[in-house]
């Protein structure tokens, strides 16, 4: 099948206010965005043409801005607007919408006070971020030699591109090693997320996760943890080691974009795929589809 590159497809991009034609949304290849990693972005995903927990993604998507010292030109309310308006204007009921804002190209240095801040949204329909069959089986992830930084060295709590240098350079690796994604470890050498989700594991009917206090504390991830509240289900967070990984029954990744992926293998440790992992995924799904009735408590 020949794929159609990101920049080829039709539609309508929502660029600084306006609707313009796909193809016509470009950037100077002088931009600072691109040379410094001074941008910041939101992926979405679309349920029955209602984008998930927008409001949570565009108050992520204006505290981003904040911790870059980027003055968002728009508020929430505003981007949230423009966000319904791309996803629309491109007839999306069931795909993904990525929000992007970084900073323009009238001064080319580190410094860049003076550069516009800029705002984009494109919209398009995309299946599932891992095989089918992968999730069917589990996910395959082995440990990136890449870790989490300190707060105090990245700007750890915004959804800032530059900080997926190492994920792209850590899943990369995973990926030519014949496997799915990677954990990463933090600076502290405890266990963080994978590359573009974050991870819980089930032990004796309880789901432990680990404090976000170096990562994004995920949309998703909330939504799980009340998933799993609303069913009677203890939720541990806590410091997770590695050695740790050992004593876990399962394990799996949450994103808005990977949703609720079921994980069987991270370097030599095994999980199943077992019916609490099953159950939360499919909580999620109706969550997110505008129908979940839950009352009944599961076993893990
Ligand atoms: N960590 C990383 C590195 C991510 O890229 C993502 C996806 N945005 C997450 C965690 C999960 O965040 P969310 O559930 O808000 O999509």
């Amino acid at each position: 099948m020949a794929i159609i590159p990101f920049d080829r497809l039709e539609g309508s991009i929502w660029l600084n206010g306006a609707l313009v034609p796909w193809g016509d949304a470009k950037v100077h290849v002088l931009t600072h965005g691109l040379h410094y990693g001074s941008s910041v972005f939101e992926g979405e995903r679309v349920y029955g043409g209602r984008i998930f927990k927008m409001a949570e993604h565009g108050e992520r998507l204006v505290n981003s801005c904040r911790i870059m010292g980027m003055t968002c030109p728009y508020s929430a309310q505003e981007l949230n607007r423009a966000a319904e308006e791309t996803v629309r204007a491109n007839g999306i009921t069931s795909g993904y919408l990525r929000r992007v804002v970084w900073r323009g190209s009238e001064m080319m240095g580190v410094a860049a006070q003076a550069n516009r801040i800029n705002v984009a949204m494109a919209s398009w329909i995309w299946p599932s971020y891992f095989a089918p069959e992968a999730l069917e089986k589990g996910l395959k992830l082995t440990i990136a030699d890449w870790r989490r930084p300190a707060p105090d060295c990245a700007p750890t709590q915004a959804k800032a591109s530059g900080l997926y240098m190492i994920c792209t350079l850590s899943k990369h690796a995973a990926e030519n090693a014949g496997y799915n994604d990677a954990l990463m470890l933090d600076y502290r050498g405890r266990v963080a997320e994978a590359t573009g989700a974050n991870i819980f594991f089930v032990r004796d009917g309880a789901l432990h996760t680990p404090t976000p206090d170096c990562f994004l504390d995920g949309i998703t991830r909330r939504t799980v943890m009340e998933l799993a509240a609303r069913r009677g289900i203890e939720v541990i967070e806590r410091v997770i080691l590695p050695d740790e990984l050992e004593g876990f029954e399962q394990c799996f990744l949450t994103g808005s974009a990977s949703e609720v992926s079921p994980v069987s293998e991270i370097g030599p440790y095994r999980f199943d795929v077992g019916a609490l992992t099953k159950q939360l995924r499919s909580d999620y799904m109706a969550e997110a589809q505008g129908s979940v009735t839950v009352a009944v408590a599961v076993a893990g």
